[in-house]
């Protein structure tokens, strides 16, 4: 089974709904945080350094 994790929000650590497996690289991509009380906007940075 492929181990997959959660992004988390940098602010608050709040989990979202969005998964990425061991292999995946991103940048340039930005989501709101789904926390009632954070909602700020942050990039998606995933494997960005190797
Ligand atoms: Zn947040």
């Amino acid at each position: 089974m492929m181990d997959k994790k959660k992004v988390k929000c940098p602010y608050c650590g709040h989990e979202q709904n969005i998964l990425y497996g061991p292999r995946a690289m991103c940048r340039g991509i930005f989501i709101r945080c789904k926390a009632r009380q954070c909602r700020k906007e942050f990039e998606i940075t995933i494997n960005q350094d190797r």
